[in-house]
């Protein structure tokens, strides 16, 4: 738990969200401002920054990020395709320093 970082926040549901999915480790909420009919969060509850936060010892936490995906992709109506992105850092737009992937689906994609 980091006080101050928003994530934490929902995770200690000390501010709401629409939840969607929920584990001992991870939580799966919709984004707050959408950028494709279906935009879910997939928040690790453990407080890791980012990608390059991860650690010996984080190995199932990270499958379990990625398993879970393919869990919401099977409830997905048609071919079931998703995008999955971790912004990793401010340059490449990355604002909630918390680990989380957004998974992104209804809609084609061209740019990236
Ligand atoms: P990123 O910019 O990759 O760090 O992604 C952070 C995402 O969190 C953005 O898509 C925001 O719209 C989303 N977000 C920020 N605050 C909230 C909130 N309180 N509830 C749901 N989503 C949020």
């Amino acid at each position: 738990m980091n006080v101050d970082c928003i994530f934490c926040k929902i995770i200690d549901k000390k501010i709401p969200a629409t939840i969607v999915d929920e584990t001992d480790e991870l939580l799966v909420i919709q984004d707050a401002a959408p950028k494709a009919p279906i935009h879910y969060l997939i928040i690790s509850k453990k407080h890791i920054a980012d990608i390059k936060g991860l650690e010996q010892g984080d190995e199932a936490l990270a499958g379990k990020l990625l398993l879970m995906a393919k869990e919401l992709g099977k409830k997905l109506s048609g071919t079931g395709s998703f995008r999955l992105i971790a912004n990793t850092g401010s340059e490449v737009g990355q604002s909630v320093f918390h680990l989380h992937f957004h998974f992104l689906s209804g809609k084609k994609m061209s740019d990236f």
